[in-house]
């Protein structure tokens, strides 16, 4: 997926002066982009943030840290409409219900999030308001944000809103590709097929249209191909994951193993340890 295409960054007050771009490859299929800023950064006023915080491998790879998005024009854009979401959440929601009012976005589609995603509970119940406010709108979004789409969204979505979950990311686990609508990064449409999912390359609406396992053909960026090598996100992420745990439970053995050293008084002996119930590592 390739960025918006740059607009004037601030509009009155400094805010963004349009909220909703659109490029190409999304014109040709009838979509509009909502973009913040990928992963981790900094503001220009010094703020630190983090727009996707349950990213895991996808941020090693992710489209959107390379090439056009990098634009500063591109860049400062995706910025300014953080910041508008940061500093005035209701303002933003009120001037994005008023934009969507546009006679060009009825029986449209608004992809929330060409890059970034639903990073607090209030953003993203910001965006359920504004799903109901515009029925005549279609809203979709890639998310790895499971826990909180779980508890604000699934119980009671908006009829307009659809979504795909995202494997890369630290909530990969509780994804269950038997009932959840699933999207998975491949190293190529050929990976894809053999595992007998169906590709969005076609149109990008694939992802909450099509069938339910999603396959995304990996950016053809050199780098983040030798870092995939070979594998999917999926695959990548349970590594990683399985790592990180074996980690803890090495850390845990050494703790435990501490906690358990008995210390011996001068003048006393050392004692037996008493019978423990808990399972031993080999
Ligand atoms: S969630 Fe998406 S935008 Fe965020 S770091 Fe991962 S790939 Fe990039």
């Amino acid at each position: 997926m390739s960025a918006s295409q740059p607009v004037p960054v601030s509009g009155k007050g400094g805010r963004p002066a349009r909220l909703l771009t659109q490029n190409r490859e999304m014109r040709q299929i009838g979509v509009w982009n909502w973009s913040l800023p990928a992963w981790a950064g900094r503001l220009p006023d010094g703020r630190t943030y983090n727009t996707c915080p349950s990213a895991g491998v996808c941020a090693q790879a992710c489209y959107a840290l390379t090439g056009t998005y990098m634009w500063p024009v591109v860049r400062a854009k995706h910025q300014g409409n953080l910041m508008f979401v940061l500093d005035d959440l209701p303002g933003w929601e009120a001037a994005m219900v008023a934009e969507l009012g546009a006679a060009k976005f009825h029986g449209g589609w608004i992809r929330i999030h060409d890059a970034g995603d639903f990073f607090s509970d209030a953003y993203l119940l910001a965006w359920l308001r504004i799903c109901r406010a515009r029925p005549d709108v279609n809203f979709y979004a890639y998310t790895k944000e499971v826990a909180r789409f779980r508890r604000l969204v699934e119980p009671d979505p908006p009829e307009n809103m659809l979504w795909v979950y995202s494997y890369g990311g630290t909530q990969d686990a509780a994804l269950d590709p038997a009932v959840d609508r699933v999207a998975d990064v491949f190293p190529d449409d050929d990976a894809i097929a053999a595992a007998g999912w169906a590709s969005q390359e076609a149109s990008d609406l694939l992802a909450v249209l099509g069938p339910r396992l999603v396959g995304v053909p990996a950016n053809r960026i050199p780098g983040h191909l030798k870092r995939l090598s070979g594998r999917r996100f999926s695959e990548w992420q349970a590594e990683v994951d399985a790592d990180h745990a074996a980690r803890r439970d090495r850390r845990h053995l050494r703790v435990a193993a501490d906690n358990t050293r008995d210390t011996v008084e001068p003048g006393t002996t050392r004692r037996a340890p008493a019978p423990i119930d808990q399972p031993r590592a080999a």
